[in-house]
């Protein structure tokens, strides 16, 4: 049995995912005739309360996209020091958009309406243009933690004084909308652009989409194309994006109840100095400063258990759909056992 949480993006499409990807009715999408993929995007955009989507196949495309959307070369964006955007998007902020991010210090990732208001730009020339906020919900670097609604709210009016747009990195907005109880709709009013991902905790093989009001998003589709990312009969990938909205989001709960109960078993053991507050389906802890990290992770993987290093001595666990009962309780026993 091989225990696998580096990532929820490890999940191989399941049966019933095969099948429906398998029936796909599709089309060439460069002439936009795959019905498929456009029965997914008008699905998102709908339950965004938004006039249009668009498929990609990264988030990283999508939010890359989203950036050229929103800015000119030379503007600036405001995101957190742990934004994917900012650390795991190669560069691309400035390679594809030539702008720069000022890095908000936040706490796990989220901060207050307040550090945006200090992070903008004086309108001076000299200054870099700040044009855009962006934030992550959840947050990966921070653990998989939740915004709260009301900052957010906040965080928006700040941007509607100051003429700034607002985009939201949703790869796995959608365990923070099962995990409080909200809908893709408080969302689609208050931010100009949303990504969300097919391919973390919803289980497909591939895919991301960006949402928006077809104003800002009618230049989607050429940026989309000089990025590389026009695709021809994606209809059976996004298939696997339907199949995946109706049957995958409801049991992201189990996910959270498995990362809730490894927390608990993580503060249990003495040679673990800290772990940080479980809200969705990422574990982050620290080793005690005398315990050798790669020794850990080499104990875990002789007992086919894989987690991954975030650097700084931060480890990794993250549960997903191929992460079974049987599994979690495989896991639970071995931890037990260290
Ligand atoms: C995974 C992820 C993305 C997109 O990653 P891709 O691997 O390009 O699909 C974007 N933002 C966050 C917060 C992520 O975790």
């Amino acid at each position: 049995m091989i225990i696998d949480l580096r990532s929820d993006t490890v999940t191989k499409p399941t049966q019933g995912m095969l099948n429906a990807m398998m029936k796909a009715k599709v089309g060439d999408d460069v002439f936009r005739e795959d019905e498929t993929v456009n029965i997914l995007e008008d699905k998102i955009a709908k339950m965004f309360g938004k006039e249009k989507a668009l498929f990609f196949p990264s988030g990283t495309m999508a939010n890359q996209t989203a950036l050229k959307l929103h800015t000119n070369p030379g503007d600036q964006v405001i995101c957190d020091k742990y934004a994917h955007i900012y650390n795991y998007e190669s560069g691309g902020a400035s390679f594809n958009s030539g702008i720069s991010c000022k890095l908000i210090d936040g706490n796990r990732g989220m901060f207050d309406s307040n550090q945006v208001i200090e992070a903008i730009n004086p309108s001076a020339y000299y200054y870099s243009k700040t044009s855009l906020v962006e934030i992550e919900n959840t947050t990966n670097k921070g653990g998989g933690a939740c915004w709260n609604f009301d900052e957010i709210l906040k965080i928006k009016k700040v941007c509607d004084e100051n003429n700034l747009r607002f985009h939201l990195d949703g790869a796995r907005l959608w365990n923070a909308l099962v995990a409080k109880n909200q809908s893709a709709e408080q969302y689609g009013k208050v931010f100009d652009t949303i990504s969300v991902c097919l391919s973390k905790g919803l289980g497909c093989p591939v895919g991301s989409l960006l949402v928006g009001n077809s104003e800002i998003m009618n230049g989607a589709l050429r940026i989309r194309k000089i990025f590389g990312g026009n695709m021809r009969q994606a209809g059976y990938i996004a298939a696997a994006g339907l199949y995946a909205l109706d049957n995958n989001i409801e049991r992201l709960k189990d996910d959270h109840k498995r990362a809730k109960e490894i927390e608990e078993s993580l503060c249990e053991l003495t040679f673990i100095k800290s772990v940080e507050l479980v809200e969705t389906n990422i574990v982050i802890f620290e080793l005690n400063d005398d315990v050798d990290e790669a020794l850990f992770l080499k104990k875990l993987a002789d007992n086919n258990i894989y987690i991954i290093s975030m650097g700084g001595r931060k480890l990794r666990m993250v549960t997903h759909l191929d992460y079974t009962e049987l599994k979690h309780e495989e896991l639970l026993k071995q931890l037990k056992s260290l």
